[in-house]
């Protein structure tokens, strides 16, 4: 899949995402939501976030 086609289905899924749990943050789903994992300042209360990957697990 190339890079823009990736892009798009992350902002598919971040916006649907928002939209089905308005009142969360993406951090407390994202696989990345680990100290050594994510350096972003806005861990752990973002609500956008282009490196958001929902946890599967
Ligand atoms: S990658 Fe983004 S959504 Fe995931 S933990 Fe870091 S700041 Fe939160």
């Amino acid at each position: 899949m190339s890079k823009s086609k990736t892009t798009i289905w992350r902002r598919i899924r971040q916006w649907w995402w928002q939209k089905s749990c308005p009142s969360e943050f993406l951090c407390d789903n994202c696989r990345y939501d680990h100290p050594s994992a994510c350096l972003r300042p806005e861990r752990p209360n973002a609500v956008k976030c282009p490196d958001y990957v929902p946890n599967t697990m």
